[in-house]
């Protein structure tokens, strides 16, 4: 898709239609493959990912190197106006996961939820589940970004048969946890959701 770099950091000039029906593409193409693809990341750019990417390289290119970037927050979609290359509209995390719920309900794709605090995410997935109905969670997990702890979380995401991985760690942790476990995450498409797991349970 076409970008837009904001201070180096690139967006994709996506409508959230568009985003949803890249991440459609993208699972449809992970499930009737032979051999396992390897996952997507999937990022939301809000300003502070912006200013936070400016010190830390490793975060900028985790979100330069993403498959899908997208502009999450008015910050952002005032900065590509600006530097006229607009990008159509917001989308944010939560509206990407809720997209997301919808998405693996209609194709029966499994969804699994990682991260924010314990309980959390087995509240957002029956959150998930009213707008959703027929989502299938393929588990929940809080955890934690823990470098010690990341086995065992995959160990977990495989036995799930997960699709569609959500994880809440904030960032830059979220996104730098999916980035490191890319090569061996047992999903199509990884998304660093942030707060949203505690916006759909507020
Ligand atoms: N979180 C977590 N483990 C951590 C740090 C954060 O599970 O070690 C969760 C926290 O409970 C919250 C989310 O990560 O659900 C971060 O939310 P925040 O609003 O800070 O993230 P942002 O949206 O600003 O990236």
């Amino acid at each position: 898709p076409p970008s837009v770099y904001v201070l180096g950091v690139r967006v994709d000039r996506l409508t959230r239609r568009q985003v949803v029906a890249s991440l459609e593409h993208i699972i449809a193409l992970a499930r009737s493959s032979q051999d396992p693809l390897p996952c997507q990341q999937i990022i939301t750019v809000n300003p502070e990912f912006v200013m936070a990417a400016q010190r830390n390289t490793l975060f900028r290119q985790c979100i330069n190197q993403a498959a899908l970037v997208m502009a999450d927050g008015i910050g952002i979609v005032l900065a590509a106006r600006y530097l006229r290359q607009p990008t159509p509209e917001r989308v944010t995390g939560v509206d990407t996961l809720v997209d997301l719920a919808h998405l693996c309900a209609s194709h029966s794709y499994r969804l699994y939820l990682l991260g924010a605090a314990p309980g959390i995410a087995e509240e957002a997935a029956q959150r998930l589940l009213n707008l959703a109905p027929g989502l299938m969670i393929a588990g929940t997990y809080a955890g934690s970004p823990a470098p010690a702890e990341e086995d065992e979380i995959i160990e977990r995401i495989r036995t799930s048969q997960a699709d569609v991985l959500c994880v809440a760690y904030g960032a830059p942790a979220q996104d730098l946890w999916i980035q490191r476990n890319l090569s061996r995450l047992p999903v199509a498409v990884a998304m660093g959701v942030g707060g949203s797991f505690d916006f759909l349970t507020g």
